[in-house]
């Protein structure tokens, strides 16, 4: 097995292969060899578990991965990879790379098709330039995954963690939080990839809810969402004039769904707690039976 943290490995493969490194892509690899077993440990795949892997790069996390699932299936958006991940990974019978873009593929039917009958985990050192989206998608979908440990910027780590109601919250907190429980593993500095980013990282691992932790009543999760952009859209402001801009809202309305949930008008959005997003949603969007 090739060790894809040593140096003088990654720049044979480099020179033999002609491969640059695209900024365009968030192509900053691992080398701290400390980092790919932590995470893939973390995780929680198993021998009877499948691992849906994004941005495998030259495969570092990938083999790793593969010593412990039963399957990988990594994506791969750079056309230049595969060949060379066809090297790295040589004698591992467990992997499937796709050169695809994950942000364009049907999760779902992937899911489907690759991993029948078997628990699925996300595990991926993430390219930065689309780390909201991607989680984002992989969450909204509802994929039948159990959990997505990746690698973010850590300022994106602390965001996504905060708890509602704490001043680092905003909406990415909110939203990932209806879905899935967070949690922050370990901090990983620049100097831990090649060639070193401006900015250290951190890996969490969202653990998927089974339910969303609030009930909404009849009013819809597109309103909910719709209600958590409008409130942190303008997070200086208080809660009352941020809702009236980003929803086009009376005040007079608004101050009394505010009060009716119990909501100090000149709140802002960082100090409301889960519950009381769900109170408002509620109070602003159930429609009578
Ligand atoms: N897993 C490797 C590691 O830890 O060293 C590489 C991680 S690197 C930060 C991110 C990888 O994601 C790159 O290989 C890049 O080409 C790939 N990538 C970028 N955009 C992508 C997309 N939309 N879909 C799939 N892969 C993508």
């Amino acid at each position: 097995m090739k060790n894809l943290s040593d140096l003088a490995t990654i720049k044979k493969l480099l020179t033999r292969h002609g491969f640059q490194f695209s900024k365009a892509l968030g192509q900053n690899f691992l080398i701290d060899p400390s980092v790919c077993p932590r995470m893939a440990q973390e995780c929680g795949v198993n021998a009877q578990s499948g691992v849906l892997e994004i941005g495998p790069g030259f495969g570092v996390l990938t083999q790793e991965l593969a010593a412990r699932a039963k399957k990988v299936v990594a994506v791969e958006l750079d056309h230049r990879l595969p060949a060379v991940l066809a090297e790295t990974l040589e004698g591992f019978e467990n992997v499937t790379v796709l050169n695809e873009d994950v942000l364009k593929l049907d999760l779902p039917a992937l899911i489907r098709e690759q991993f029948p009958d078997m628990p699925v985990f996300v595990c991926a050192n993430l390219p930065y330039y689309i780390t909201s989206p991607v989680i984002m998608k992989l969450l909204e979908e509802r994929l039948p995954v159990q959990s997505i440990t990746v690698m973010v910027q850590k300022e994106a780590a602390v965001r996504i963690c905060a708890q509602p109601g704490k001043r680092q919250c905003g909406a990415v907190s909110v939203a990932v939080q209806y879905y899935a429980q967070p949690d922050l593993l370990f901090d990983v500095p620049r100097d831990s990839f090649y060639p070193a980013p401006n900015v250290d990282s951190a890996v969490i691992r969202l653990t998927v809810r089974d339910s969303p932790p609030i009930a909404l009543g009849n009013a819809r999760e597109g309103d909910f969402f719709r209600l958590i952009r409008a409130a942190f859209g303008q997070r200086r402001k208080t809660i009352l004039n941020a809702l009236s801009g980003g929803l086009q809202m009376e005040k007079a309305c608004l101050t009394k769904c505010l009060e009716q949930s119990k909501i100090p008008t000149n709140a802002r959005a960082e100090q409301l707690t889960m519950e009381q997003f769900g109170t408002l949603c509620r109070t602003l969007f159930q429609e009578e039976p």
